[in-house]
């Protein structure tokens, strides 16, 4: 396969090619063309190629006419797999950028951007050669390969290797295959992803009165067939409708000329084919309208941050701003944060937009996937709704970018290649020159600095339209509501024990069942009560996302945190050390509350089961639901609970963070936050701005409709100050405060920041590999800030200990200058061995 490189070298010899999945730590790979297939190797285009003994998908980046430098042989390009490119220039340097500033390879970018199910792949296929009772006599692994392969038939080598579980069948297979006992063959797998093809009947030639005549004489069954194709819409119809009769009266017909049989790609029913009525726009509100001009009237790149209260009318300003772009011929990218939260929003996408929207969901098979991504980049459809990963949409004449709730951590990737896609979007704007538009009632302390440097043209909502009303929010302080009390009163609660809401659990992990909720404490209930009985919605939510580890004092509130990070500690149950997982400070599990001395530190959790069952309980005719990860683990069910939530067939709903989000629901005019305080006390300097964020949103759900809505807010820190701007709904309140904290304690937006997270599955192997390169971070240039390592605060996942090392600067440039050194260095250490470096640049979640 190898050729010299004197012979073949000319015009266009050369590809670089990434291969899909990438080689960890590999970029692009060269190749040589071969001259036959010159005209079709294009950027973009799929194609198969060796490496080591099998064959793989890659996609072809650039083309040049010398060879890299100090290559001497270079393997050919196998096959080409598509006849026009599948990604867009405007992609590759949307990649390339990508791939920069997240400190990665192109091939990984460009792994994570396309569709899955792309892969055409090659697999080692082995099967006996000889009948068994010829083969010479085996013992051990090649015989247990062997008879194997007599009983269960042909089979890849990685099969074999994973049902015999033995790392030497490899080299096994190898040595039987020498001795001619087994033949291996590389066998080709078609990606899963492939256009569907249709054969179409259509009219060559409309007939003449006279032949239609004559037809209808000669042959009825092909006048039949005619007249049929004739009054269908296009003149034509798909080859497999027709019955056996109308199948050969077509061969009559397309022997005469009449017809013509077509193959063509046939769009598979994925998220295009549910019709949706058409509904007209209504009469904008003057704020409105002057957001809506403020974004067509600038041409050129510009990034609008859209903030407006819930129900202010921030979905209708993106659809008029994306009808001004559709109408001048261009297309529109709209990123939410998670597909199956927004349906109503895509809905409303659809009325506006009809059957040239595509909507790119994880829940696509492959080839529904392909489907939307093919109509997408051939301009048939021109509105692309997805969440992040639709931000590497092949979009081509992009007249619009719009980001709802931008403030949203869903936007980060958290695996793999670790990219914002509200921080892509931008640059996607910005390589297209064309405007931006970021929304949400509560932006990211960032995006607002941006706005208030004057880099982002600031556009407010400030009213709900239709002069609605915003909920009222009260505070219910839970240290009087329901004092400590360390143990459980004995037997099943009375009524009145119940009302008064005055139990705890004690110590985390030791919960006792029997105990009544401290959650639902007598104003919350009689609340309920109240809501009930005029017969409208009453929506409870309960924060668990993350964290059950961060410990508060429950008779001041005062959380146990860090004096320099001024983050909450972290409960390491077996040092039985509170941890502060950004520097490494430590003190004793169980100590007095720092702030009032009382021995009060708990983690105030509970279920939502366990809250179910109470409301139950409480009001044996309502009909509650619940919505959380246990509810919704399977297919269908979260749409089937919010179906019912929206058409009023529950009273009451309970839920984590999947309640937050986005529902209209006009009924519902009460909701209880039953503890404000998990999210105040995660363990992340952003966790007050997640809290205001959360808590303003989830506020939002209430009193959308005619009807006016009432918050309540249950917690042990009613002073705090983002619980006191979400009683307002005061960004405006909220937004300096947190910026001030920020500053002073040198986190986003006043710098930037990368993590180092080291995971490994030896616990000390891990830490010391953390601690090796923290010494090599130290020596680096003063411009960067070290703090760290320290456990990370999900100390072990999936068998894997987590440590991490925080890097801060001012300079983007000094920052990733030093962590490409200090990546360059790790490879040289002993720590790379056992332990994966993992880079996130810009991290959301420090969990
Ligand atoms: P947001 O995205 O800011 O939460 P929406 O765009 O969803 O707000 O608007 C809230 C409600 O008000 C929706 O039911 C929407 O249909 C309606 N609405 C939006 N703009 C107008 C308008 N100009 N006139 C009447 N109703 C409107
Ligand atoms: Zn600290």
């Amino acid at each position: 396969m190898s050729h010299s490189l004197a012979r073949d070298a000319g015009a266009r010899a050369f590809a670089a090619v990434a291969l899909v999945p990438a080689i960890p730590g590999k970029d692009l790979l060269t190749y040589q063309v071969p001259e036959t297939e010159r005209a079709r190797v294009q950027p973009g285009v799929r194609v198969l190629v060796p490496i080591g003994r099998r064959h793989e998908t890659g996609i072809v980046v650039e083309l040049s006419d010398t060879p890299p430098p100090g290559v001497t042989t270079i393997r050919a390009i196998a096959d080409v797999l598509d006849d026009e490119a599948i990604l867009t220039p405007d992609l590759f340097a949307l990649s390339r950028w990508t791939a920069d500033y997240y400190v990665t390879t192109l091939a990984d970018v460009l792994a994570a951007a396309l569709p899955g199910g792309l892969r055409a792949s090659t697999a080692r296929v082995a099967r006996l050669a000889l009948p068994s009772a010829e083969a010479p006599p085996l013992r051990g692994l090649e015989a247990a390969l062997v008879s194997r392969l007599a009983t269960a038939g042909p089979a890849s080598v990685r099969a074999l290797a994973r049902t015999l579980a033995d790392r030497r069948v490899d080299a096994a297979v190898r040595a039987l295959a020498a001795r001619g006992v087994i033949v291996v063959e590389e066998q080709l797998r078609a990606p899963a992803a492939k256009a569907r093809l249709e054969t179409v009947l259509e009219l060559a030639r409309p007939l003449g009165d006279d032949e239609r005549r004559v037809l209808e004489h000669r042959a009825p069954r092909q006048h039949a067939l005619y007249e049929r194709i004739a009054a269908a819409p296009g003149c034509r119809v798909d080859a497999s409708a027709l019955n056996r009769s109308a199948r050969s009266a077509a061969t009559g017909l397309l022997r005469r000329g009449t017809l013509v049989s077509v193959r063509r790609e046939r769009y598979r029913d994925g998220a295009t084919s549910a019709p949706v009525a058409p509904l007209a726009p209504p009469t904008l509100t003057s704020a409105q309208r002057l957001a809506v001009d403020a974004i067509a009237e600038q041409t050129s790149f510009q990034v609008v941050l859209l903030h407006g209260v819930t129900g202010s009318g921030k979905t209708e300003v993106y659809l008029q701003a994306a009808t001004r772009a559709h109408a001048r011929g261009r297309s529109v990218l709209f990123l939410v944060p998670e597909i199956a939260l927004t349906h109503q929003l895509v809905t409303r996408v659809r009325q506006r937009f009809g059957s040239g929207v595509a909507v790119l969901h994880s829940d696509l098979g492959p080839g529904e996937r392909w489907d939307e991504w093919r109509r997408v980049a051939r301009g048939e459809a021109r509105i692309v709704v997805g969440a992040r990963s639709a931000v590497f949409a092949p979009i081509a004449n992009l007249g619009l970018v719009v980001v709802d709730e931008e403030h949203d951590a869903a936007y980060k990737q958290d695996e793999g290649l670790r990219y914002n896609a509200r921080d892509l979007a931008i640059v996607r704007a910005k390589l297209a020159g064309v405007t931006a538009i970021l929304g949400s009632a509560t932006p990211s302390v960032e995006s607002y600095q941006q706005a208030l440097d004057g880099k982002y043209r600031l556009l407010t909502l400030p009213q709900r339209v239709e002069g609605r009303p915003l909920p009222t929010v009260e505070v219910l302080d839970l240290r009087t509501l329901a004092p400590v009390t360390p143990t459980a009163p004995p037997g099943p609660p009375t009524r009145r024990q119940r009302s008064a809401a005055v139990v705890h659990p004690a110590v985390p992990g030791q919960r006792d069942d029997a105990r009544p909720s401290m959650l639902l404490s007598a104003p919350l209930l009689a609340a309920i009560g109240e809501t009930l009985a005029r017969r409208e919605q009453v929506l409870l939510f309960l924060n668990r996302r993350g964290f059950a580890r961060a410990l508060q004092c429950l008779g001041c509130g005062e959380p146990a945190g860090c004096p320099s990070c001024s983050v909450s500690l972290t409960l390491h149950e077996r040092r039985q050390v509170l941890l502060c997982h950004h520097c490494g400070f430590a003190r004793a599990a169980r100590s007095p509350c720092s702030a009032c001395g009382r021995d009060a530190l708990r983690a105030a959790v509970e279920g939502t089961e366990r809250i179910e069952q109470e409301v139950g309980a409480y009001f044996p005719s309502a009909r509650v639901g619940r919505l959380d990860r246990d509810t919704t683990s399977s297919r269908g069910a979260q749409r089937r609970i919010l179906e019912a939530w929206e058409t009023g067939a529950l009273d009451i709903l309970i839920g984590t963070q999947m309640v937050a989000k986005g529902h209209d629901v006009h009924a519902v005019t009460l909701v209880g936050v039953l503890l404000a305080d998990v999210a105040l006390n995660l363990p992340d300097f952003r966790a007050a701005e997640r809290a205001f964020q959360l808590l303003t949103q989830v506020a939002g759900r209430a009193g959308r409709g005619a009807l006016a809505g009432r918050v309540l807010i249950q917690t042990y820190r009613p002073e705090h100050h983002s619980l006191l701007a979400a009683t307002t709904h005061d960004y405006a309140a909220f937004a300096p405060r947190e910026l001030a904290l920020r500053k002073e304690l040198g986190y986003p937006p006043f710098s930037r920041l990368v993590v180092l997270r080291f995971e490994g599955v030896d616990a000390e192997r891990t830490e010391r590999a953390a601690l090796e390169l923290a010494r090599h971070a130290r020596a680096l240039d003063g411009s960067v800030a070290i703090r760290g390592p320290a456990p990370a605060p999900l100390e072990r996942i999936r068998n894997r200990y987590r440590w991490q090392l925080l890097l801060t600067s001012r300079s983007v440039q000094a920052l990733h200058r030093s962590v490409r050194h200090l990546l360059t260095t790790w490879r040289t250490t002993r720590g790379a061995r056992a332990t994966r470096l993992v880079v996130d640049v810009d991290p959301v979640s420090m969990l």
